[in-house]
């Protein structure tokens, strides 16, 4: 598989180099419901190496994973970062270049693991090919995260449909606390949580994703 490259909408390639992942934990409180899970006092953050990241318009092969249990989807809004940001940035929504959809695949049966014994995440959500990212739209200076709205259609039966006016942090203050933690560099990416709906993921499977009216991909393979 040719290496990950960020892309436009349009198809053409980003000239940005691809960085790291921040994710962002317990976003939504229908999908803390849905785990039995009780809301976290500031925003979860965790990392996906540079390695995680791959595109949502290449098949995405699972089987080397089905002996670790069920692999999830979580689908969430995309931030593609632009120029650095850290703790001294204002306006850091300038510093956002486009906005897409990723997957936050999560082995869930290893994550409740490791979560029972007080380990750290990496296994059950850093591994090779577990941020799945759309195509992005561009972003000019100036916009305004309100009102985006996401879907996840599985063999064509809606798993995942919320809006970002859902998110118990918003997309501004997300940034603000991230960046106070780690520096977002260009290239970077910023996954803002999943709302309920999540679930497995099976070979044979195909995925489509909207944000607002736009889908994003569509006839995602899973093998
Ligand atoms: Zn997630």
């Amino acid at each position: 598989m040719t290496p990950y490259q960020h892309l436009w909408r349009n198809g053409s390639p980003c000239t940005l180099p691809s960085g790291k992942a921040v994710c962002v934990g317990k976003n939504y409180a229908d999908h803390i419901r849905e785990m039995n899970s009780k809301a976290a006092r500031q925003p979860v953050l965790f990392f996906k190496p540079r390695s995680a990241l791959c595109s949502t318009q290449d098949t995405l092969e699972i089987s080397h994973l089905s002996h670790l249990g069920e692999l999830h989807h979580e689908l969430e809004i995309a931030l593609l970062i632009g120029t650095t940001l850290n703790r001294h940035s204002s306006e850091l929504l300038n510093g956002v270049v486009g906005i897409g959809l990723g997957i936050d695949l999560t082995l869930r049966d290893v994550q409740a693991e490791l979560k029972q014994e007080g380990l750290p995440w990496e296994r059950a959500k850093a591994f090779d090919n577990s941020c799945v990212l759309s195509p992005f739209l561009q972003v000019e200076d100036g916009w305004q995260p309100d009102n985006l709205e996401l879907t996840l259609w599985v063999n064509e039966v809606q798993r995942q449909h919320s809006n970002s006016q859902l998110m118990l942090t918003p997309i501004a203050d997300l940034l603000h606390e991230i960046v106070q933690v780690v520096t977002l560099e260009p290239g970077d990416v910023v996954l803002t949580g999943t709302p309920a709906g999540v679930g497995p993921l099976r070979a044979g499977d195909n995925l489509r994703g909207a944000l607002n009216q736009d889908i994003l991909f569509d006839k995602l393979r899973i093998e």
